[in-house]
């Protein structure tokens, strides 16, 4: 922090020096960035972006996976994410460096090339190359921490000494082991309960497979009662899946929709193979003018060693970024416009189109697809209304609401509405009188048989005609039965007229 103070000030030294010299202003800004914020300061060349572009990074800046911190083994927060294999943009402004980002890197340089391939990058979609993702681009875990308390003053963590496999999942404390890949239904943490003087064996229960990364005991050393609280930190791995966020520094997000052999995807002169494949239709409509500065300015920063500046206002409508960066690529003895010739991964010829190919910096988004991921067929339901709970983690439904009926409608998916509204939702068998229409009419009455003891039969009378000669069984969503019943709570009776088919 002590270098950081003494940049600032340099900087205001030589501002003040400015106007001195000048003699016009008695006031001025420290820089022409000052009134940018943190996360717009790290956008590469706001200033060449449409403005909505620069206000999504500044949302999206928030959600990268990267490093929030150094010490990954005291930390007991309760989710941390983090980016295994960061890399430094090779084009960034220079608060970039003012505030050490580097020392908490939050992305990675991909080598993109600017096309339309497969089809599968339809939709802000883009295609990852296997190869790259095996090894190692964009990897990623979550910390997970999780404390255990023992409700009763006496109790204390310890493995049952009689119990013998015990101590394949647990040390003789009564925690796992640190390290151990934690399973599903597996023996999670022992501890003697006071209260029901044996000892309790807790299992892993609802976890997606993990590492223990850590075990912390909480408690204070000079009291000499045993700890009550256990802090067990869990490592996820998380590398890149189909369905995964990406985005570029420029407000530019997508979906991994594949990831693509590598051998199947185009290769330039030299052989290179794209790390990411993005759409150009992506371009036109977003106007972010700022990332294909940042191909261009990337790939001659690699080509020459270099880091380069993407502070804004640096640049000038004679003095261009794109001529500054399209000179050092030609030097390179690249093409001016930041393009190649490239070749098809599938059948090997060359492709006609010039394609846009460079270095970004990507950042991948903490929205992932294993926490959002949902299905239902049957599950647990609405104890009142019989209908599907909501949630995710309850194996709830998604909401088919009023807008997707119309939809389905609309297709003529009869079938498909049917098994989502009734059969899969609140299906029941009901009775009804045919004569009066009624479906509160009909009672069950049980019949004891006098021959057969122990055996009864049940029949059904409609309450209103005294007979039941026409009771039918229908099947019914349970609300509708509900509905009727909460209108009859009000003096209105409802009369379903019957066909017979
Ligand atoms: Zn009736």
């Amino acid at each position: 922090m002590e270098c950081s103070n003494k940049k600032f000030t340099l900087h205001l030294f030589y501002s003040t020096n400015y106007a001195f010299f000048v003699g016009v202003t008695t006031h001025m800004e420290l820089s022409k960035t000052a009134f940018l914020s943190n996360l717009a300061q790290l956008i590469p060349m706001p200033d060449c972006n449409q403005s909505p572009r620069n206000m999504y990074q500044c949302q999206m800046g928030k959600q990268t996976m990267g490093t929030p911190c150094h010490n990954w083994d005291l930390q007991s927060e309760t989710k941390l994410y983090r980016l295994q294999t960061p890399s430094t943009p090779l084009f960034r402004p220079v608060h970039h460096d003012n505030i050490f980002l580097d020392d908490f890197a939050m992305g990675t340089n991909a080598i993109v090339a600017v096309i339309s391939y497969t089809g599968y990058d339809m939709e802000d979609a883009m295609i990852i190359n296997k190869a790259s993702e095996e090894r190692g681009l964009a990897h990623g875990s979550i910390y997970k921490s999780e404390f255990i308390e023992l409700d009763h003053p006496t109790s204390y963590f310890a493995r049952d000494p009689d119990a013998k496999n015990l101590s394949q999942y647990m040390d003789s404390d009564g925690l796992p082991y640190v390290g151990r890949k934690i399973s599903n239904d597996e023996p999670l943490y022992c501890f003697y309960d006071c209260d029901k003087s044996t000892y309790v064996v807790k299992m892993v229960k609802g976890k997606e497979e993990c590492y223990l990364h850590s075990v912390k005991l909480c408690g204070r050393v000079e009291v000499k009662s045993p700890c009550k609280i256990a802090c067990l930190t869990y490592r996820v791995p998380r590398n890149p899946s189909v369905g995964d966020k990406f985005a570029s520094r420029a407000g530019q997000k997508g979906i991994c929709s594949q990831k693509w052999p590598a051998e199947d995807l185009p290769f330039t002169e030299t052989g290179l193979v794209p790390d990411i494949v993005f759409n150009p239709h992506g371009f036109p409509s977003r106007m972010t003018i700022a990332m294909m500065i940042e191909i261009m300015a990337g790939k001659s920063a690699a080509l020459h060693g270099l880091v380069h500046d993407a502070t804004p206002f640096r640049f000038t409508e004679e003095d261009t970024a794109i001529d500054y960066f399209g000179r050092l690529l030609e030097q390179g003895g690249y093409n001016y416009y930041g393009t190649e010739t490239m070749y098809s991964g599938i059948d090997g010829r060359e492709m006609t189109a010039q394609i846009f190919f460079g270095v970004v910096h990507y950042q991948r988004l903490r929205h992932m697809v294993s926490d959002k991921w949902q299905v239902r067929s049957t599950g647990p339901t609405d104890i009142l209304t019989r209908q599907p709970l909501k949630g995710r983690r309850r194996g709830g439904g998604v909401r088919f609401g009023e807008m997707e009926r119309d939809s389905l409608i609309s297709h003529g998916a009869s079938f498909l509405l049917q098994d989502r509204l009734l059969h899969c939702s609140d299906e029941t068998t009901a009775f009804i009188c045919t004569s009066c229409g009624t479906l509160l009419g009909p009672v069950t009455e049980i019949i004891e048989m006098a021959d057969k003891p122990h055996h009864s039969e049940t029949k059904e009378t409609c309450r209103l005609c005294g007979h039941g000669k026409n009771i039918s069984e229908i099947k019914i969503p349970y609300i509708f039965k509900f509905f009727v019943t909460q209108l009859a709570s009000c003096n209105i009776n409802v009369r379903l007229k019957c066909q017979e088919i």
